[in-house]
């Protein structure tokens, strides 16, 4: 089976356009979208719409629950809250029903998928050392866990020695014998100063996993939040990716 999995998207059209022209030499058996569709940009709509027309699962995110009024943003930093408190204001209908029939989590014999990590899918959890990681592989059985929430693209692998690795290579041809977390990393607000959209290919049948950068017009973004009043830290960290 040949997978693509999306993530964090954000509101950012330009963004999502240009994975989406990327895409469009892959025929996909299957589309999954990890959550966090809306906040910080300014196209929540279109955006929502698109990922129902090209996904076949869509996961709840963070910001998608706040975006339905299900997630207090007492939590949230005040650029974050600024933009949601919009993104709350300017959900269309439609919108809102997308949201709401997304799931927390989900399987099949190839992969687990979730938005922040398996253990507690709705507590947001961030998933910042191996530590963690190790605990977190106790909480799916399969052979992936793929996840989102941080925007930093990674793979994560526990061999059947029980060791850890950080993998950071974006073409990597998986152990048969080993496990991972791959976090597919953001379409619309990249952290890892790389300003790209990332995006992930997953074919099961070769055992391989794509992380793919792909370039987009980060002013055209930026000049639609401009006009929005979005806080300015917002606006300027798509250009650095952080
Ligand atoms: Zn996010």
């Amino acid at each position: 089976m040949l997978y693509i999995l999306i993530s964090d998207i954000h509101g950012n059209l330009e963004a999502l356009n240009a994975v989406l022209d990327d895409m469009s030499n892959v025929a996909p058996d299957f589309t999954v979208c990890l959550g966090d569709i809306v906040g910080y940009c300014a196209n929540p709509n279109e955006c929502a719409a698109i990922v129902k027309d090209k996904c076949d699962v869509i996961l709840s995110g963070n910001h998608d629950y706040a975006a339905l009024g299900l997630l207090d943003t007492a939590g949230f930093n005040i650029h974050a809250k600024k933009a949601m408190d919009w993104t709350y204001s300017n959900l269309s209908k439609e919108t809102t029903g997308i949201l709401k029939s997304a799931l927390l989590f989900f399987e099949n014999s190839d992969f687990t998928a979730v938005h922040a990590t398996p253990d507690f899918p709705e507590k947001w959890h961030y998933l910042s050392s191996l530590k963690g990681a190790r605990d977190i592989f106790e909480y799916f059985s399969q052979k992936i866990c793929f996840v989102g929430h941080t925007h930093i693209p990674v793979l994560i692998s526990l061999s059947s020695g029980g060791e850890m690795d950080i993998i950071h290579s974006n073409v990597n041809k998986l152990d048969s014998k080993s496990r991972y977390i791959i976090n597919t990393g953001s379409i619309g607000q990249p952290r890892d100063k790389d300003p790209r959209a990332s995006y992930c290919i997953y074919d099961s049948d070769a055992g391989t996993v794509e992380i793919r950068r792909v370039e987009y017009d980060v002013m055209g973004a930026q000049k639609k939040m401009e006009d929005l009043g979005m806080p300015s830290f917002l606006i300027k960290r798509l250009k650095e990716g952080r």
